[in-house]
Parts: C-alpha cells; structure tokens; sequence
C-alpha cells in the first residue's frame, strides 16, 4: 500500500462551514479508529454540540479549548497584549503537543483567524507545519487565510456564502450553528 501522505488541509473564507467540515474529518477518521487532537483557538459563550458529542468518541477524540475567546471590541491595550500573549502560549503549547502526538490528525480550528489578526506569528505556524510527523494530517481553520500558509498546505478550500439565514434574521440554530 502507498505510504499516508500527511495533509496540511485549510478551510477558510467568509461562508458556513469550515469548523463542520473539519469535525466531518474527525468523524471519518474516528470511524477508522484513528485518534484526532481538536484545539478550538476562539471560545465561543456556549458549549458546542461536538464537545458534548466528544465522549461518544472514547479516546479518539481529545477536544480542548484554549485562549480567551473573542476579544471585546473595546479592550485597552493591556487587555488585548494579554490577549496575544495567552493565545500565544496556547499555540506554543499545541506545537509541543503536535510535535509529540501520536494522532492520525490534528485540528487547530480559528488558528487562521488568529495569525491575521496577529495573535500568533504565521512564522511559528509554518514552523509547526515543517516539523510535524510527515503522516499527520493538519487541518487549519478560520477566515482570512494568509498566503504564507495557503502557500504551504496541500489542500485550500474556499467557503463563499451564497445565501445565509442570518441575513434574513434567522438566528442561529442549535445542531446547525453550535
Ligand atoms: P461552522 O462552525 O458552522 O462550520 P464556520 O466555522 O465556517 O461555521 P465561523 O467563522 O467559525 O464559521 O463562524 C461560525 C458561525 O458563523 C456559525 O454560526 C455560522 O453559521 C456563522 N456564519 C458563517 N458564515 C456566515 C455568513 N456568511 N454570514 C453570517 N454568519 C455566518
Ligand atoms: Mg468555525
């Protein structure tokens, strides 16, 4: 058999759909009894249908969040350098983690929105790209992919938003949106 070739896979743009297609990953590979490392960069204020889903996984599935979530729009200053450096240290905790890992893959959701709004170095994640095992598969998500890291992965999907049930003032739907 050919040998596995470790993906670095990226879902970005501005429509639905980028976390669910990585977690659709996670199901597919927790179904060949491959274990998936999830670190969710950007908490929401809720708990998300796939952390309480995450037991029925066994141990294949180990989900953690990290960081502090959204950052209010009117934070000072100290506030948002505490912002970037906790969000840095988290990553510099999941590059060891990855470094180390014996996951088939890894899923490091909102890591995109993070480099583009400077909370972590597109360096350090090139860096994580270079060094990972060479059969991991990587799945980056968030919106605003830098072309660095469009540049390094083998796998970009775009998602555009054709039409969204937020713009008809639908509110978010529980099992769909979280
Ligand atoms: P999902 O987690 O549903 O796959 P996502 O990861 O692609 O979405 P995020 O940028 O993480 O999208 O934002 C998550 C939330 O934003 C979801 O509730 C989603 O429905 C909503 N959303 C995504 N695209 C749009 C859009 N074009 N307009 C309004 N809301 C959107
Ligand atoms: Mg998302």
């Amino acid at each position: 058999m050919a040998p596995t070739a470790g993906l670095v896979i990226i879902n970005t743009g501005e429509g639905k759909g980028k976390t669910t297609a990585a977690l659709g990953v996670a199901v597919r590979a927790a179904g060949l009894g491959k274990k998936v490392l999830i670190r969710q960069f950007i908490k929401g204020g809720w708990v998300p249908g796939e952390v309480k889903a995450a037991p029925a996984f066994g141990n294949l599935w180990d989900w953690k969040a990290l960081g502090d979530g959204f950052l209010k729009a009117d934070a000072s200053e100290e506030e948002k350098a505490q912002h970037r450096a906790d969000t840095r240290a988290a990553f510099a905790a999941v590059r060891e983690e990855i470094r180390t890992t014996d996951a088939a893959v890894v899923i490091l959701d909102e890591i995109l929105y993070c480099v583009k709004y400077g909370l972590v170095d597109e360096a350090e994640v090139l860096a994580c790209i270079a060094e990972k095992r060479a059969d991991l598969h990587l799945i980056l998500t968030g919106r605003g992919a830098t072309p660095g890291l469009i540049a390094a992965a083998d796998l970009v999907t775009e998602m555009h938003a054709i039409k969204h049930p937020y713009k008809k003032g639908i509110p978010a739907q529980p099992g769909i949106e979280f």
